[in-house]
């Protein structure tokens, strides 16, 4: 008998795994075998000295005591994982299995410590790598979705939650399918199927790379897909298919992409249109101009009187659509002031009465407050003109259309273009509403390109919302509609806001007209490439008593002015074209300037690259615009030779 209680005692102390007994009362260690002492450093006669308490830590030992003052275990019991300290104040992490016994006639428990620090080591590194991977996947702008070979979806990333509207809950375990327009699942189901059963992804069967997704409001929008495929061992050991789809929505790309093209199609158009008006308005000049020679020669009530007077009509109607042409292409001269779109709207609201006749209402409400806005008043009144034209022509039996402004931040626009005025975020919208016939998709894309009309001939020209969008574009606004056949159309204009009070009407666009007489004689040096231009004008002006130098570009107008310097008085007024070949009036004037600062200088153009800067527009310096009438040519010469 003690030899079986020694060979007892030699499979508990020899044991490999770390064991001990201790009092389930006290916590008192009873007894140790070899393996613990290794493993904790304590020898036994430490051990003996001790209880649980020394090698947990201190925050477990509540839970410990209250745990080992229960009523005996029913069996052995495995108690998970430990933290336990070493004598030299390692951790080490051990999983426990333990059973009550009678120690002495004590009740104790016997522990059995497996070492797993290395094991949950491991797991822990295992478990960071999974959260890191799975962070990266989560902050991917693309969605990224795998499923497994039952087509079953076992990765639903954060953006593929936000794009398809579903929360990754929802997604994970159900059919890819749910992604896709019913159109396509029939095609998908059979991807599946060789997916299946060669494991051969979309793509490399040609699979377009661009396809078409389904959100959970059942919405569609184009995707930009890649399929790739892997294979991964499963926790069972075997090898589990997965099929990832990384995708991005592409509608707001291609929207954009859409529009690019369209304001590069304005701009080409616009150029064209801007080129044609400029040799159009020289020859409008030199018509209308020399009509006014001949109608200075003919006798009244003549019939040849009456016919060059309608020649003069017939030029000036001509001179109107040159004007809109300019405006549309953005490079009409503009007057840009501090206006209020109030007053504009509240001055044209008797002339619009007139012009959309009696089947029509007009309602107007002017909630801006403040309205002010920089831009030219004429070309705000022609924007309002045009859209309010559009109104009753789409109301042929009669309706109502409302004009309103109101105040706006810009941030509340579902548009980005409007350019920040004075008024910090301040916009200031205009819109015109009617409940008319409206558009179709076609139409509204359309509808702001120049000469698209879908009016008879003789009725639209097309130019009308082509001329809106060149004067709010070049004012830093934008514009844009909204409209459904048969549910009218509403145009909006957003104008960035400006904090300044208006100028004086008077103070800009007073046009002094010409009184003859009392014309102080004196030189001009005239600048212009186009003959016929320069000789009307030449004829106008020495007509009303000048001298004049001509040139036909500014390198000869330098050159006349250098000789004219010699005479007594030299020059007294520079009237020059803006744009010329062979240096245009800018640079003649700036190179005089230097010498003469404060020559007046009458421009004349019809046609100004990106407009004439107002640095270019102040003291004695004025701009006419062509074509352009005697009375105005002799009236701004004499203006500006008075000015001081
Ligand atoms: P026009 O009026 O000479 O046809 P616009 O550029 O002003 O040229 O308009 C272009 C086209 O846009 C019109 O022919 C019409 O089809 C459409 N449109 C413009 N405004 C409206 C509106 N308020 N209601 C319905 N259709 C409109
Ligand atoms: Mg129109």
């Amino acid at each position: 008998m003690p030899d079986r209680a020694r060979q007892y005692e030699q499979v508990f102390s020899r044991n490999p795994t770390p064991m001990w007994v201790f009092d389930r009362e006290t916590l008192a260690f009873l007894a140790v075998n070899d393996a613990a002492v290794a493993r904790y450093g304590w020898s036994r006669a430490e051990f003996l000295g001790m209880t649980l308490r020394e090698i947990r830590d201190a925050a477990a030992v509540p839970a410990l005591l209250a745990a080992h003052g229960r009523p005996r275990l029913e069996g052995p019991l495995r108690g998970g994982v430990h933290r336990h300290r070493t004598k030299d104040g390692a951790a080490l992490d051990v999983e426990i299995v333990a059973d009550d016994v009678d120690w002495d006639g004590r009740p104790a428990r016997l522990v059995l410590a497996t070492d797993v620090t290395e094991r949950e080591r491991t797991a822990a590194a295992l478990r960071a790598s999974e959260a890191r991977l799975a962070g990266i996947v989560d902050s991917a702008m693309d969605a990224v979705i795998s499923v497994d070979a039952a087509q079953r979806v076992v990765v639903f990333n954060r953006a593929a939650e936000s794009i398809f509207g579903v929360a990754a809950d929802e997604a994970i375990g159900a059919p890819l399918e749910r992604f896709l327009p019913e159109r396509y699942r029939a095609a998908h189901g059979r991807h599946v199927e060789t997916f299946g059963r060669t494991g051969a992804t979309a793509r490399s069967m040609g699979h377009p790379g661009a396809v078409t997704g389904r959100r959970a409001d059942g919405t569609e929008f184009p995707v930009e897909a890649t399929i790739s495929h892997t294979a991964v061992r499963g926790a069972d050991g075997r090898e589990e298919r997965l099929y990832t789809v990384i995708l991005r929505d592409v509608s707001t790309r291609d929207l954009l992409a859409e529009q690019l093209r369209q304001a590069q199609k304005m701009e080409a158009v616009g150029r064209l249109a801007g080129g044609v008006a400029h040799d159009f308005n020289n020859l409008l000049t030199a018509i209308s101009g020399n009509a006014d020679f001949v109608l200075a020669e003919l006798a009244p009530d003549t019939q040849a009187r009456a016919d060059v007077e309608e020649i003069r009509r017939a030029a000036e109607r001509a001179s109107g659509l040159t004007r809109q042409l300019l405006a549309f292409s953005r490079k009409q001269v503009l007057r840009p002031r501090v206006v209020e779109l109030n007053d504009v709207v509240e001055g044209m609201e008797r002339l619009l009465r007139r012009v959309i006749g009696e089947d029509v209402r007009l309602v107007t409400r002017c909630e801006a407050a403040p309205s002010r806005v920089f831009a030219d008043p004429g070309q705000l009144e022609q924007v309002l003109m045009n859209l309010v034209l559009n109104a009753r022509d789409a109301m042929p039996e009669g309706g109502t259309i409302r004009v309103a402004t109101a105040s706006v931040d810009v941030s509340a626009l579902p548009v980005t273009a409007v350019r920040p005025g004075t008024a910090a975020d301040g916009a200031v919208l205009l819109v015109v509403a009617d409940d008319g016939a409206g558009m179709d998709a076609d139409t509204q894309a359309r509808a702001f390109e120049p000469f698209f009309t879908t009016k008879p001939e003789g009725k639209g020209t097309g130019l009308g919302l082509a001329t809106v969008h060149g004067i709010v574009e070049q004012s830093g606004g934008a514009v844009w509609l909204d409209s459904a056949v048969g549910g009218g159309t509403t145009v909006s204009v957003a104008l960035p806001a400006y904090a300044e009070a208006p100028v004086d009407a008077d103070g800009a666009s007073a046009r002094p007209r010409g009184a003859r007489g009392a014309v102080p004689l004196g030189t001009v040096l005239l600048v212009e490439d186009e003959p016929a231009v320069r000789t009307l004008a030449e004829r106008m002006l020495e007509k009303a008593g000048y001298r004049v130098v001509t040139a036909a570009n500014g390198r000869e107008g330098l050159a006349r002015w250098v000789e004219e310097r010699g005479r007594l008085g030299g020059v007294d007024i520079i009237v020059s074209d803006v744009v010329m070949p062979d240096a245009g009036g800018r640079q003649l004037v700036q190179r005089v300037r230097e010498e003469r600062p404060d020559v007046p200088v009458l421009f004349v153009s019809g046609y100004v690259e990106g407009g004439l800067a107002a640095s270019d527009m102040g003291g004695r310096t004025a701009f006419l615009e062509k074509p352009f009438r005697q009375d105005d040519l002799l009236a701004r010469v004499r203006e500006l030779l008075r000015r001081p």
